[in-house]
């Protein structure tokens, strides 16, 4: 099987389920809550490890609790842990609470993960030098990405960018040496300060991207698909019909299955193609990462 090089970001989802949000000063009860394995690097490295890639996972986790049962988890799936490395301190957390009605607040908490530094992207050249792509997201220190790309392009492993969560000082010098750039619908928006409802605007956003050299924009649309947008022109994906029980982590669940199946054969259509089937069967289960199926749970 093909390797994923996934460096990024690993939390700890800390879920509360209450039926309202306390007041200032106020104390309250709540009925329920859950934890879970998060992070976007890490679902991304769990969804391609499911499918069945060898992934190497390069990150940081700190020295309490959390970080070893990220450990733990990345064994039972089977994800190369030797780039990841324990630092001194908290590992990140993501403290959500989750009112009655679905509605969620969201709060980050780095701690390990702003420790990634260029040195240790450096530490792992002998892995990701066997990968046949290299995954990256926006939850770790910039310099670490551009370190990432910097490398990628010195060992002429391509590389894909998710641009998530958003960040306005994004380099788009960086970028363009991304083969692949693939920002949510939000992200998009906030990246270009253009709107983007219809299908119209979203492509003449990521028309001003191309424009700025980036080589492949892959927009994801939710309910709607993908857009895949590049110099030789822009195709529609349309979404997969599905019973929506929870989209979260559907853009992991998409950029994971894109890596996995891109990273077997570069064929990017049917990577594009096969993500949007997976990502779209992740959106009929609960969860993040315990949405997203094996290859042999997933018939695709
Ligand atoms: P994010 O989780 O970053 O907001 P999206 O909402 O764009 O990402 O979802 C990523 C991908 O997941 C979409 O491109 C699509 O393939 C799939 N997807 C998400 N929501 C749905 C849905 N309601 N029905 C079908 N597919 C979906």
């Amino acid at each position: 099987m093909a390797t994923v090089a996934v460096i990024g970001s690993i939390m700890t989802d800390l879920i509360t389920y209450l039926d309202r949000m306390p007041e200032r000063g106020e104390t309250i009860a709540a009925p329920s809550f859950a934890m879970g394995h998060g992070g976007k690097g890490a679902n991304q490295a769990t969804a391609a490890a499911r499918l069945g890639s060898e992934v190497v996972m390069v990150a940081k986790v700190g020295t309490d609790s959390f970080g070893e049962q990220t450990l733990a988890n990345f064994r039972a799936n089977g994800i190369d842990t030797t780039d990841v490395t324990v630092t001194e301190g908290p590992s990140g957390v993501a403290p959500i609470f989750v009112e009655p009605d679905g509605s969620n607040r969201v709060v980050i908490v780095p701690g390990a993960n702003e420790s990634l530094t260029p040195a240790d992207v450096e530490g792992a050249r002998e892995r990701i030098a066997g990968a046949a792509i290299i995954v990256l997201q926006l939850e770790i220190p910039l310099p670490t990405v551009y370190a990432a790309i910097e490398l990628g392009a010195e060992l002429g492993v391509p590389v894909l960018l998710n641009p998530a969560p958003a960040n306005a000082e994004l380099d788009f010098d960086q970028v363009a040496r991304c083969a692949f750039f693939a920002p949510n619908e939000s992200e998009l928006a906030l990246l270009t300060g253009m709107p983007v409802e219809t299908l119209e605007e979203i492509e003449a956003a990521a028309q001003t991207l191309l424009a700025k050299g980036v080589r492949e924009v892959l927009v994801t649309l939710g309910e709607r698909g993908v857009l895949r947008c590049t110099a030789d022109g822009v195709e529609h994906i349309a979404g997969i019909t599905v019973q929506a029980a929870d989209s979260t982590g559907a853009g992991d669940a998409f950029i994971g299955a894109f890596a996995h199946r891109y990273a077997a054969d570069g064929d990017i259509g049917g990577a594009i193609e096969f993500a949007n089937r997976y990502a779209a069967d992740s959106v009929t289960r609960r969860g993040t990462q315990s949405s997203f199926a094996t290859a042999e749970e997933f018939a695709g």
